[in-house]
């Protein structure tokens, strides 16, 4: 029995990217369409936002020059170039997948709607959410707190590439120790660098709980589905 019943997964785009310096590494790919994979068949339901990081990020556009609301909508279109990479991938290993789309931009995903969204999920359809809220401004752990909230998901997991939440960075501060649990204002108290402040804000004022995991060693979503301790999980 897997320890929720519906989730809403955020991915980073940034590990998409794998050993790569910029776009879509297969092997990062496959990996992550077979750890889904593998969750769906224990009967979970998968909502999935993807961000766009190893494309183009909206706010590195703008110190390069370009118009912030062209670069953030730039920044979209690159979340929905990963939703169609990782449906392909889904659908190759015989997963049932669909993107929709915070934008209308039809044939290349529907359009998004909480009623179409639950009907999918509730069909067995990995549901993946491209171009975040949709909205310039925003990133896509926002659009995934308002997409984990709408949904009515039990649980937002954030794969991330450390094992959760630290006291500080650990890829710079060694000393640095890990939480097992956190409440969201502890988050906000001590500045932490997990999400950005309206994801973390939306989700308290909604009462969603996030587990944040290492998604890149394979076999960790599907470990925390079935309650092992790893990861850092936020509650109220
Ligand atoms: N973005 C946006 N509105 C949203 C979500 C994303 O404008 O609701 C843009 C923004 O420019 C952002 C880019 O899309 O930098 C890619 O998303 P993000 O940086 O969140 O991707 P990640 O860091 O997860 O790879």
């Amino acid at each position: 029995m897997a320890k929720f019943k519906r989730i809403l997964l955020k991915l980073s785009g940034e590990s998409l990217m794998g050993e790569q310096g910029y776009g879509i590494d297969e092997n990062r790919l496959s990996d992550y369409a077979e750890q889904i994979k593998r969750v769906s068949e224990m009967g979970v339901q998968i909502g999935i936002v993807i961000g766009g990081g190893n494309i183009f990020r909206g706010l590195s556009g703008s110190k390069k020059g370009f118009d912030r609301v062209k670069g953030d909508q730039m920044g979209m279109l690159a979340t929905v170039i990963n939703a169609l990479a990782l449906s392909s991938a889904l659908n190759a290993i015989d997963v049932k997948a669909k993107v929709l789309t915070a934008i209308r931009m039809e044939p290349i995903g529907e359009f998004y709607s909480k009623d179409r969204a639950l009907e999918l999920l509730q069909k067995g359809f990995v549901t993946i959410f491209a171009a975040g809220t949709g909205c310039p401004y925003f990133t896509t752990d926002t659009g995934s707190s308002l997409r984990g909230i709408e949904i009515e998901a039990d649980v937002m997991m954030k794969g991330t590439r450390v094992d959760g939440i630290y006291t500080a960075d650990p890829e710079k501060d060694p000393s640095a120790t890990k939480f097992d649990d956190i409440s969201y204002n502890e988050i906000l108290e001590r500045n932490l660098k997990v999400m950005d402040l309206s994801a973390t804000v939306l989700c308290r004022d909604n009462n969603l709980p996030i587990y944040v995991f290492n998604m890149d060693v394979y076999g960790n979503l599907e470990k925390v589905l079935s309650g092992d301790a790893i990861g850092t999980y936020v509650h109220p």
